[in-house]
């Protein structure tokens, strides 16, 4: 098998569902994870049990060295193959008010969704341009589209991933390259599991959370050949909120 995908931040919630989508979809998954390495076998189980086939790949997306190494590392190891679906969908949250926000708090949500996605799109994208077709799916947020209180962090984080993807998607076209981000509201996973659900879901228009599937299924589209006029997008989903 040589068709590989790349799914960072695979080990539990959205990450997870996409990478068991794309499995399901004759993909070998490449599931990467920061430090949960129980968690990460649990997915690749799911898509081993399912029939499907993957690898764990550890590595902090925030740290430069890390993701080159790795890469590189098993790109060399596995000369033949290509990693044309690329899931940048790890992430972290810190919230805190603007004015109590500490440069950590700040630097380490920066770091890992905005720089994270850097490194890897970087290091992949120029392999994908060279075999004209590449998948490239960007997991943002409503708060990087709408702004969130608590969350300039955050907010900061993915309406930088938003312009990069648009501004990407105008580079790589030609290339048969998309590059789309998907813009979730309230998804049921460990992100989310200090939230108040009953009075959030309120906000909802469908008035419930979503579940990390909902959101593979359209990765899971977005990665698929029956997307390829689509580019540069950003796709909420969000139950209308
Ligand atoms: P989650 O359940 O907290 O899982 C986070 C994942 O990211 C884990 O697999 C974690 O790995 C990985 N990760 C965190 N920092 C990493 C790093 N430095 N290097 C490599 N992997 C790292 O989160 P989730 O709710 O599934 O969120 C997934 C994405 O969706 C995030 O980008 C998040 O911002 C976005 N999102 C979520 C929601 C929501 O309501 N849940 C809404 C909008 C957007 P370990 O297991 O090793 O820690």
């Amino acid at each position: 098998m040589n068709r590989y995908a790349l799914v960072t931040g695979g080990s539990r919630g959205i990450g997870r569902a996409i990478a068991v989508q794309l499995a399901s979809q004759g993909y070998c998954v490449l599931i990467n994870y920061k430090s949960n390495r129980e968690e990460a076998q649990k997915t690749l189980d799911v898509i081993i049990e399912k029939g499907g086939a993957g690898q764990l790949l550890p590595f902090d997306v925030a740290n430069v060295h890390e993701v080159n190494t790795a890469l590189e590392t098993w790109m060399a190891q596995n000369p033949e193959a290509y990693i044309e679906v690329l899931v940048n969908n790890a992430g972290i949250r810190k919230d805190n008010l603007l004015f109590w926000m500490t440069d950590d708090e700040w630097n380490d949500v920066l770091n890992t969704s905005l720089n994270g996605a850097f490194y890897i799109t970087r290091l992949l994208v120029k392999y994908m341009m060279n075999k004209k077709f590449g998948r490239i799916i960007n997991v943002v947020s409503i708060s990087g589209v709408t702004g969130m209180a608590g969350q300039t962090n955050y907010s900061a984080a993915k309406a930088g991933i938003i312009g990069l993807t648009k501004a990407l998607a105008l580079e790589s076209a030609k290339k048969r390259v998309t590059v789309n981000a998907v813009a979730p509201g309230f998804i049921e996973t460990d992100m989310t599991k200090d939230l108040n659900q009953d009075e959030l879901k309120k906000l909802v228009p469908a008035n419930r959370f979503g579940k990390p599937e909902e959101v593979a299924e359209l990765v899971g589209f977005l990665a698929s050949e029956k997307a390829s006029y689509i580019t540069g997008q950003v796709i909420n989903i969000s139950g209308g909120l």
